[in-house]
């Protein structure tokens, strides 16, 4: 649209008229200030500008509107009476003009003139537009760069940590061995298995994120029962954490049609994040239940650290750590991220329930084969 700015209503209905039949739209201000008040509502894509007004005269109008961020760049045509001097066309470029008009118009020219300034402004437009879209897609890949230093430094942080370990323990088993302890030489071996298992699991992670990134995490679908099922998973881990007191409640007697393998990385996983976010509490209970619509539910409830409420939408992410506890635990937030795949692929649904000081509650809901 057009915005014509004359003191002289006459001028403007003259000007309208000529523009309004060669189909520009076009919008008409009385006086500066009226025209300032309208170039900040709507958007224009050029402003002719009588020079000679009342009150604020139109190279004061030009200067304020080229102040502005939001009208900066729209093209500025002065209206002049036949007799200017040159001090007036440069005082008139000076304050953000770019083109002069004398009066009397000739129709033919204003239009030309229109036609290529409104041109010039829409192509600066969309030059800024498009450097806009380079400037935030630069940004974003910056962006991303730096994710992903800080990850390549976590994990090797975490990969070396276990590895020191494994090494350490292999010069003390060996001292032991030469000194014929046997019982030493066992307990270090067994602490360079513990070790071992734990470097064997990032790796084990770090192939299946890569592997959920590309599409390429393999199933295999199958029909089985899920209460030994859930029985042998918990048993896994109370062999690993003898110390920790885990409890089952509720029966789920029923059949799935999944991937045990995979449903039982879930169970682990939430089980090991309940016993690593709970070291000063050794209880844990894993509640199973069959929901109404053939689901069955299971939930791990720790009484640990818990929680923050504002981060517990972003648990499920790639790479996500609570800040707060990411120095004093190891971890490279992939397990949640993979859980919540794994349960997607079953059709499941999967959340947490947690209060900071109190405990966490992970579950997750699948599908049971209807028939049961
Ligand atoms: P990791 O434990 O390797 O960091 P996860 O993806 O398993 O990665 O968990 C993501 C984050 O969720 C953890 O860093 C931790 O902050 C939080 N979290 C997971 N489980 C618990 C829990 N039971 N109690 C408290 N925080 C937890």
């Amino acid at each position: 649209m057009i915005l014509i700015v004359d003191d002289k209503s006459e001028n403007l209905i003259a000007l309208k008229k000529i523009l309004e039949t060669h189909n520009f739209s076009v919008d008409t201000a009385l006086s500066g200030e009226e025209a300032l008040r309208k170039v900040l509502k709507y958007n224009y894509k050029l402003i002719i500008l009588d020079v000679q007004m009342p009150g604020m005269d139109g190279f004061e109008v030009a200067e304020a509107i080229s102040g502005y961020s939001k009208t900066k760049d729209i093209p500025i045509i002065f209206l002049s009476a036949v007799k200017i001097n040159k001090q007036f066309i440069s005082k008139g470029y000076a304050s953000g003009g770019r083109d002069y008009l004398i009066k009397p118009i000739d129709p033919d020219i204003l239009v030309l003139k229109m036609r290529t300034f409104i041109k010039l402004y829409e192509q600066t437009d969309e030059l800024n537009r498009v450097q806009h879209a380079l400037m935030e897609e630069i940004e974003y890949r910056k962006e991303a760069e730096s994710k992903k230093d800080e990850f390549i430094s976590i994990a090797s942080h975490e990969l070396n940590t276990p590895l020191t370990s494994v090494k350490g323990y292999l010069q003390l088993a060996e001292k032991s061995f030469e000194k014929d302890n046997k019982d030493g030489t066992r307990m270090y071996l067994d602490r360079t298995k513990t070790q071992l298992n734990k470097l064997n699991q990032l790796v084990a992670d770090l192939l299946n994120t890569s592997k959920i990134v590309s599409g390429k995490l393999e199933y295999s679908f199958r029909e089985f029962d899920f209460e030994p099922f859930l029985d042998s998973a918990i048993d896994i881990i109370k062999q690993s954490f003898p110390h920790k007191n885990i409890t089952k409640n509720g029966t789920a007697d029923v059949r799935i049609h999944g991937d045990p393998l995979r449903l039982e990385q879930v169970i682990l996983n939430y089980l090991t994040n309940a016993i690593k976010y709970s070291p000063d509490n050794d209880e844990i209970f894993v509640d199973v239940a069959l929901m109404p619509h053939n689901k069955v539910n299971i939930k791990v409830r720790d009484q640990g650290i818990g929680i923050p409420l504002e981060k517990q939408d972003q648990l499920f992410d790639k790479f996500y750590r609570v800040e707060e506890s990411s120095n004093r635990f190891q971890g490279l937030g992939m397990g949640l991220y993979i859980c919540a795949e794994i349960i997607r692929r079953h059709s499941g649904t999967y959340g947490v329930e947690s209060e900071p000081g109190k405990g966490s509650t992970f579950y997750f809901t699948i599908p049971v084969k209807s028939e049961n």
